[in-house]
């Protein structure tokens, strides 16, 4: 019998296909890529990237959580680690901010960086946007090895696409997440939760302050940019 309801496999062949193109978009950016099929294989993949002794730091993302990178590297435990978004069983901030600051930028010096990005279009760029900008800032100009999870629900046509995606789904759900899970309940004003899409505001809240997209790695950055592009739905 027909399993009607369950479209997991259409889905699968359609990532693949879509990460595909986007893979050939990315190399020829000068920008390292792979795919991998699933969370399990994206996992391995980064783990073969990350070397034993080096100083590891991540930015804020769901992404990377997802496929449990930080877990794993905890558990080698042949690596420093930064992290400033550590959190209590509350999900409230385990340092101050003062300290967050600080590791934001202590950041800047690991030998390896890990995120994601907000969306990658298909012909290759990475559009990510930030609050803070500790997280854009690192990708750009941050440790010599920056490694990007990205689920392929993250592509997108064109960088105008891309900012749609970002202020219309990927802001107003991450303002929700923040408040629901981390007692930031600011985020709950932003005029995109209550709407459910961007009026561009000028919140004193507003999480989309800086922008940067990255368009491909230039000569001095050979093999500095490393995506991990997963065939399945990771993030927001
Ligand atoms: S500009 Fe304002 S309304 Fe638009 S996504 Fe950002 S916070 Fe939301």
């Amino acid at each position: 019998m027909i399993e009607e309801k369950d479209l997991s496999q259409e889905k699968k062949r359609y990532y693949e296909a879509r990460a595909k193109s986007v893979i050939k978009a990315l190399l020829k950016r000068k920008i390292n890529s792979q795919y991998t099929a699933n969370s399990a294989e994206a996992l391995t993949a980064m783990m073969e990237m990350i070397r034993p002794g080096a100083t590891v730091a991540r930015g804020d993302s769901v992404s990377v959580d997802q496929v449990g990178v930080m877990e794993e590297i905890t558990k080698r435990a042949q690596n420093k680690i930064i992290n400033p978004l550590v959190r209590d069983a509350d999900g409230n901030f385990a340092f101050n901010s003062r300290e967050r600051h600080r590791l934001e930028r202590e950041a800047f010096f690991a030998d390896v960086f890990i995120s994601s990005t907000n969306a990658i279009t298909l012909d290759g760029k990475l559009v990510s946007v930030d609050g803070h900008g500790n997280r854009v800032s690192a990708m750009i100009c941050g440790p010599n090895k920056v490694i990007i999870v990205v689920g392929a629900n993250k592509i997108v046509k064109d960088v105008d696409e891309a900012l749609a995606r970002i202020h219309n789904v990927a802001t107003p759900i991450n303002a929700i997440r923040h408040s629901l899970k981390h007692n930031m309940p600011e985020g709950q004003d932003l005029p995109c939760v209550k709407a459910g899409y961007c009026i561009d505001c000028n919140h004193p809240a507003k999480p989309c302050q800086y922008t940067v997209i990255i368009e491909g790695s230039g000569i001095m950055d050979k093999g500095r940019l490393n995506v991990v592009l997963v065939g399945e739905e990771l993030g927001i």
